[in-house]
């Protein structure tokens, strides 16, 4: 018998944040001027100047930054007019605070499919186009759909787009970035993303009215002159009297965590994807193991990868978990039929109802997911993919 090999790393370890960002940090705290409105005269606020930076890094008019990549989609509905009762077209294969930001508005999620290279079916979108007028499109696991495409379908139905960049932040379709096809994009900085500062999120988008009242609804009393990357005052005139404040801003604190780590993401995002190519590699050629192919239009980031089990029993999916568990891969399963964890499938979302969507559930059943933190070495990559392939390949071999 050969020596078994075990993997010893964690897959929820992120990186430290980078000195610059510890400094900042402390700065913010020694003055104590947390809420971004908070300055003292002639200052410009951390949250201001990070809403400008990231603005400047997706090309965007404007840029809110908000309390969590939640909020950023609740308040994106809200403010292109999303109202309670309202029809959203949605993801099937997401995480739940999609779903949820939807029904927080008191609107009615529904359920587009999913392909086998796990982005929206753009049939299914197109065959539901007439039962909404929005789309809020999750780039799931950082694949991105053909976004021409999806945008001639929504915009010939008149359908207004949000997209949910929370794994996409940095990735493009044909050149432009993720988050700038639609008439919004969400980010999260919630720690399992691509920037870190424990909760938080950003929206952008170039329409002023919608800038104007995100950013009213995000709590900013009449202190929107303090923003850099908001609309000039006078777009306020009457969405001043007319937007509710459903606060949920940044703070200081974390933008200025964030700015520091704002600057490092392109050379993040290459380590990522040497991870990924590394980990994708290694899990080539394996016997009832369908690697997700990726769009070359596309340049995304490999902070995670999927595979898929189509058709594998419950049972021998749960053998393959417990088998590289034991050996120290933590691999999840997003078609399992309980929700775990992070994990759940659309019909675990009971407060939604859908029709079935045969298709789709083949793939979601079949959905293996693995983080792959900055952490990990390149080294660590390969040997997990060893790992991996081996227990596909006896629990498949056995049957
Ligand atoms: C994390 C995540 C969100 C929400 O971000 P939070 O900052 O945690 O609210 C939205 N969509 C997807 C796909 C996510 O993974």
């Amino acid at each position: 018998m050969p020596m078994t090999e075990r993997f010893t790393g964690n897959f929820t370890q992120q990186e430290p944040l980078p000195q610059e960002a510890m400094q900042a940090a402390m700065h913010v705290l020694s003055h104590g001027r947390l809420h971004r409105y908070n300055v003292s005269p002639g200052e410009t606020a951390e949250t201001a100047l990070l809403e400008q930076e990231f603005a400047a890094y997706t090309g965007a008019k404007y840029c809110l930054a908000v309390a969590s990549g939640g909020y950023a989609m609740g308040c994106a509905m809200r403010a292109v007019g999303v109202k309670p009762g309202d029809k959203v077209l949605t993801n099937a294969f997401t995480l739940a605070p999609v779903p949820g930001s939807i029904a927080s508005l008191g609107a009615v999620p529904v359920f587009v499919g999913v392909t086998e290279g796990l982005v929206i079916d753009l049939e299914d979108l197109q065959a539901k186009a007439d039962q909404a007028d929005f789309l809020m499109l999750s780039h799931m696991r950082g694949h991105l759909c053909d976004m021409d495409r999806l945008m001639q379908i929504c915009d010939a139905a008149g359908i207004t787009v949000i997209e949910d960049c929370a794994h996409t932040m940095g990735a493009t379709w044909n050149g432009k970035q993720s988050g700038r096809f639609g008439a919004v994009g969400c980010y999260s900085t919630q720690t399992y993303k691509h920037l870190n500062s424990g909760e938080g999120g950003f929206l952008i988008t170039d329409n002023p009215d919608i800038a104007a009242r995100a950013t009213m609804l995000s709590g900013s009393y009449m202190l929107y002159d303090r923003h850099l990357a908001a609309p000039e005052p006078q777009v306020f005139e009457t969405i001043k009297y007319e937007t509710p404040n459903v606060s949920g801003r940044m703070d200081n604190l974390r933008a200025a965590i964030l700015r520091p780590q704002l600057k490092q993401l392109d050379q993040q995002i290459a380590r990522w994807n040497e991870r990924y190519a590394i980990t994708e590699a290694g899990l080539r050629d394996t016997p009832g193991l369908t690697v997700i192919s990726r769009d070359p239009q596309g340049i995304f980031v490999g902070s995670s990868i999927q595979f898929l089990l189509l058709d594998w029993r419950d049972a021998q999916i749960a053998d393959l978990l417990a088998r590289c568990a034991a050996r120290g891969v933590e691999l999840k399963w997003f078609g399992g039929a309980e929700p775990s964890g992070f994990t759940s499938r659309y019909d675990s979302w009971r407060y939604v109802s859908s029709d079935p969507m045969p298709q789709s559930d083949r793939v979601l059943r079949g959905i293996i997911d693995m983080r792959l933190p900055l952490t990990f070495s390149l080294e660590d990559c390969a040997l997990i993919a060893r790992i991996v392939k081996a227990e596909v390949s006896a629990v498949y071999q056995a049957g």
